[in-house]
């Protein structure tokens, strides 16, 4: 099941269309796509069973330029994890030390965007990072390695965005701050359940300028702390709740650890995708 956030309403994606939850489910489900996490249990056994069933009522999927607004699969989490360092490539790009621990900071929420939406370039050195996403489902505190991927409602393609000189400006490096400039988090297009997926720890991961060069290209099998494992040490100290995200930190190719570096410039367009969840685009525009 694929689900997205359609002019700010919850929609199922088909191969066929997109179906507008709150019509298809004669309002038994609100059009916000945030209250799927209130009840993410019932909400994802009625849309399989209406995916599975359902009538093809719905018009084809948009492209882009067809005017509707793509906007972030969860607009509202109430917590936002990103995990640092979590690919031994890019630490060793890095020129750091493989973590013993997750590398744990946030993105703030005012950051968040979604597929097809342009961002502002701030002032300085931004950088990319393409990033698996994981979309708690139900809530969970001290997680086992067992259960972990079933607290999850599903996974998208991000990126964690990052200006590169506010992030490690100071005595303490402001990752949280320099990564959460508008737009710094965008995500989508779709929230796609596990299901879907042959082996949800094993995808093809990367990202690419449209009609340029490939920038990242990795698998999420080459993390360092994979997703249940990374659901056990964040659950260890807070509790996961419904429609949380957790990005999962980013594969070698970053901009700022190239020789010259290299940043994004007004007029790119960064194309993120991850096998099974497709692509997410985003133009870059100048201040
Ligand atoms: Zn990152």
């Amino acid at each position: 099941m694929r689900v997205a956030n359609i002019d700010g309403r919850l929609t199922l994606s088909r191969p066929d269309g997109l179906l507008d939850v709150a019509e298809a489910s004669g309002g038994r489900f609100g059009p916000d796509p945030q209250q799927a996490f209130d009840d993410w249990e019932a909400f994802s056994r009625w849309a399989h069973e209406f995916v599975r069933d359902g009538q093809a009522d719905s018009g084809p999927r948009p492209a882009p330029g067809d005017g509707v607004v793509w906007g972030p699969p969860v607009p509202r989490p109430a917590q936002i994890f990103a995990v640092g360092l979590n690919y031994r490539d890019h630490v060793i790009e890095s020129g750091l030390s493989i973590p013993d621990e997750p590398a744990v900071f946030t993105k703030f929420a005012t950051s968040l965007t979604g597929h097809d939406q342009p961002v502002t370039l701030p002032e300085g050195l931004v950088d990319w990072e393409v990033e698996l996403v994981v979309v708690i489902g139900r809530r969970c505190h001290l997680a086992t390695r067992e259960t972990a991927w079933s607290h999850v409602a599903g996974v998208t393609v991000g990126q964690d965005l990052s200006e590169r000189r506010l992030q490690l400006t100071g005595p303490a490096p402001q990752f949280s701050l320099g990564k959460s400039y508008p737009g710094f988090a965008p995500t989508g297009p779709e929230l796609v359940t596990v299901d879907e997926l042959a082996d949800p720890d094993d995808l093809e991961i990367g990202c690419t300028l449209e009609g340029g060069e490939v920038l990242q290209k990795s698998r999420t099998s080459n993390m360092i702390f994979d997703v249940p494992e990374l659901i056990v040490r964040l659950s260890a100290v807070c509790p996961l709740l419904p429609g949380d995200l957790i990005f999962t930190g980013t594969p070698a190719g970053v901009g700022g650890a190239r020789t010259p570096q290299k940043f994004l410039a007004p007029g790119d367009v960064l194309v993120s995708w991850i096998e099974g969840l497709g692509e997410l685009r985003n133009p870059m525009l100048s201040s």
